[in-house]
C-alpha cells in the first residue's frame, strides 16, 4: 500500500479556515526582518547562528538539543528515514500511527520504506494506550504521537506517552507538538526525558507564529538522538528568509499572545454555535475545532465554500464520518464563519 499525502487544493481567494494557519498573518516584525535581508544574504548560504540561538532560548534547550528544519514536515521525513531505512523489502521496519492522524506520518513512513501499523482511536477518540502497547513489536522503529492531536484537538496524557516510550526502547517516539502553543503543555524540559532519550519532540512555527509560508520547524532531542537526523537533513534546508524571520517572530510575544487569546475565544464561540445547532463536537486544545455535522457535512463545506470560506471535510479519516475541521483563530474570521454556517444549516432545515 502507498500513502499519498492528501494535497489540499489552495483556494484562489476567500477565508482560509481549512489548514489551521494563522489568518492574522505573521508578526509585522517578521516582515521588517525580511526587508532587511540583503542581496548578499540571498546570495550566500545561510548562517543559522542567530536563528538557533533564538529558538534554543525560546524552548529553553541547549543548541545541541535542537535541529532546525524546513517546517516540521521535514523533521517528520528525516525521522522516518533514520528510523525505518535498512529494514529490507521482506521484513520492513514498522511505524505505528494512531488514526485519525496528520497525513504526513504515513506518507513519510511509507516513503522511507516502512510498514505502517495503524491503531484506531477508541470510541469518541479516547487514546488507545493498551492497543498501541500491544502493537509494539520487535520491528517497531517509530511511533507517531500528536499532542494535541490533529484533527481532533484532543490531548494524550503524559503518563501514556512515557509508558509507550518505555515499552519501545528500540523505537523513536516522535512526539508532534505542532499545537503545543495552544495547549500550553509540552514535554520539552520535562525531567522524564532524561531516562527516555528515544523521545524526539517536533515543533512548528507555522501555526501559532504564522510562518507556514516561510517554512520553519524544529526537532528537540538528545544530541546523540539528533546526530543521525543531522546527517539526513540537508545542511541548508532552512532558507535565509526563514532564518531571518524566526528570531523576529519569537521576539514578538504580543502578537503571539494576542493570537492565542483569539483562538481561545474563537473556540468558545464555535462551541456555543455548535451547541445551538445540536452539532456534536470535541473540546479542542489546538486552534481548530472538529465537529460532526453528519449528513449535513458536505452541504456545510460546499455552502461555506460558495460564500468564500474554506473549511476541511475530514469525513475520509478514520472515525470521522461527517466531520468538518474548522480553524479557530482570528475572532472576526470565526464570526464570519459562524454566520455562514448558521445560514447554511438553517437553510437546510
Ligand atoms: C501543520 C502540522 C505540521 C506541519 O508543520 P509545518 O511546519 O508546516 O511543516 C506537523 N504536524 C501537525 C500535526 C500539523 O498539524
Amino acid at each position: 500500500m502507498t500513502y499519498e499525502y492528501e494535497k489540499v487544493a489552495t483556494p484562489a481567494s476567500g477565508l482560509r479556515l481549512h489548514l489551521n494557519e494563522n489568518t492574522s498573518g505573521c508578526s509585522p516584525a517578521v516582515v521588517d526582518a525580511l526587508r532587511r535581508v540583503s542581496c548578499h544574504d540571498a546570495a550566500f548560504y545561510p548562517d543559522y547562528t542567530a536563528a538557533i540561538a533564538a529558538c534554543a532560548k525560546h524552548l529553553a534547550v541547549a543548541d545541541d538539543q535542537l535541529l532546525l528544519t524546513n517546517g516540521l514536515d521535514e523533521g517528520i521525513l528525516a525521522a522516518s528515514i533514520v528510523a525505518l531505512r535498512g529494514g529490507g523489502e521482506e521484513l520492513p521496519y514498522e511505524a505505528i500511527v494512531v488514526v485519525p492522524a496528520f497525513d504526513m506520518y504515513a506518507a513519510c513512513a511509507d516513503g522511507a520504506g516502512g510498514l505502517i501499523r495503524e491503531v484506531p482511536q477508541r470510541e469518541d477518540f479516547a487514546f488507545p494506550l493498551q492497543e498501541v502497547l500491544q502493537t509494539i513489536g520487535p520491528r517497531t522503529r517509530i511511533i507517531f504521537l500528536t499532542n494535541p492531536n490533529n484533527p481532533t484537538g484532543l490531548t494524550i496524557e503524559r503518563a501514556a506517552i512515557l509508558a509507550i516510550a518505555d515499552a519501545a526502547p528500540l523505537a523513536t517516539i516522535f512526539l508532534d507538538e505542532a499545537y503545543a502553543d495552544f495547549s500550553g503543555t509540552t514535554l520539552i524540559g520535562d525531567a522524564a526525558l532524561v531516562a527516555r532519550p528515544n523521545i524526539v519532540v517536533g515543533r512548528t512555527f507555522a501555526k501559532a507564529y504564522g510562518l507556514a509560508g516561510l517554512r520553519a520547524g524544529a526537532l528537540v532531542a538528545t544530541p546523540e538522538r539528533l546526530a543521525p537526523l543531522r546527517r539526513v537533513v540537508p545542511p541548508y534546508s532552512v532558507n535565509a528568509a526563514a532564518a531571518a524571520a524566526l528570531p523576529a517572530a519569537l521576539a514578538d510575544t504580543a502578537h503571539y499572545t494576542s493570537y492565542l487569546e483569539q483562538a481561545r475565544r474563537s473556540k468558545e464561540l464555535l462551541y456555543e454555535m455548535l451547541d445551538r445547532l445540536g452539532v456534536p463536537h470535541w473540546k479542542s486544545e489546538a486552534n481548530f475545532v472538529l465537529a460532526r455535522f453528519g449528513s449535513h457535512a458536505k452541504r456545510v463545506v460546499d455552502g461555506l465554500s460558495a460564500r468564500g470560506i474554506h473549511v476541511r471535510d475530514r469525513s475520509a479519516d478514520h472515525g470521522c464520518a461527517g466531520c468538518v475541521r474548522i480553524t479557530a483563530g482570528v475572532l472576526e474570521h470565526t464570526r464570519r464563519c459562524i454566520a455562514a454556517i448558521e445560514e447554511v444549516m438553517c437553510g437546510a432545515r
